[in-house]
């Protein structure tokens, strides 16, 4: 069978295409998989908005509030970078959905993915860089609950630290929090995660792909029983707003390596896409479809 894939057409919302946000890019990717016969009718599942009662285990029920009701004032909306318009609403309870469905998923098939989620500038009562919820964080308590696991990996490999997943979870021996991420980028004032990795600007393939496969060694021991992967292609050499020189290859040997290294050990792993400002929509798309194809052949090899 292949890999479970949560996507919802409402995941795209209207920002204007004009936008820095690459907001189609939600659209056209479940496209492409479909095109590329990873995704069809058997394995696509749609989510529904996650509940008020789920987010309150992260979010604070008065920023809740502000996103359901739209009302978030000038300096927030600033912060976010998105205008809080009904479908960002709409589209930030179904996404968040989204990757509490594809973690339930990842339970019982060992891999399963989103084509959405990854915000991890959202911190518990703000939201930040395009960020509302911070799904991966929503989802990880969510499963915790529901399975009672001991300890969960948040891997986080978007070229920006995942701050606020940071913040929400510094104080939770049991959800582990791992970012490596371009020491120079947003956010200029870095949280602490469990484990830090700060890239020098400019770092091509072969040095990225040995951090990553050392960082992968240094937690080998740690018996998680879940993992949240953070796909992040903004680590490639053509995005906007990456400041490193992986190519595609490396991101490819990057997801194989990350993906497999769990799948061995048998411990179930839920990705998320993170971000993406390539230069090129065609090839962000195509970039972002590497986490779900590498999941795809993983499973059915
Ligand atoms: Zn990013």
């Amino acid at each position: 069978m292949n890999v479970p894939i949560v996507n919802h057409p409402d995941y795209v919302a209207q920002i204007g295409d004009d936008h820095r946000f690459p907001i189609n890019k939600f659209g056209e990717l479940i496209k492409i998989l479909k095109n590329k016969n990873i995704a069809n009718d058997a394995n696509i599942f749609e989510p529904s908005e996650v509940s008020i009662s789920t987010l309150s285990d992260v979010h604070d029920e008065a920023y809740i509030n502000k996103i359901n009701h739209l009302t978030l004032n000038k300096e927030e909306v600033r912060r976010l970078g998105f205008p809080l318009v009904k479908s960002v609403r709409r589209r930030s309870f179904v996404a968040t959905g989204g990757t509490v469905l594809a973690s339930k998923l990842a339970v019982k098939k060992k891999l399963a993915c989103n084509t959405a989620g990854g915000s991890h500038h959202a911190f518990s009562d703000q939201g930040n860089g395009y960020c509302v919820f911070n799904d991966v964080a929503v989802a990880a308590k969510y499963l915790k609950k529901k399975y009672s696991y001991k300890k969960i990996l948040i891997l986080d490999l978007d070229v920006h630290q995942g701050d606020g997943t940071a913040k929400i979870f510094e104080n939770d021996d049991s959800i582990f929090t791992v970012s490596v991420h371009s020491k120079k980028n947003y956010p200029s004032k870095k949280q602490i995660s469990n484990i830090d990795i700060e890239l020098d600007d400019g770092i091509a393939d072969d040095e990225y792909i040995n951090v990553i496969s050392h960082v992968l060694k240094k937690i080998e021991n740690q018996n998680f029983s879940f993992v949240f992967y953070v796909a992040g292609v903004d680590v490639h050499y053509q995005d906007r707003l990456g400041k490193l020189k992986i190519s595609e290859n490396g991101i490819r040997q990057r997801e194989k390596l990350v993906i497999n290294n769990f799948f061995k050990k048998k411990i179930p792993l839920c990705g998320v896409l993170g971000g993406g400002y390539n230069q090129s929509f065609e090839k962000l798309v195509n970039l972002h479809s590497i986490l779900h194809e590498t999941c795809n052949d993983i499973l059915n090899n």
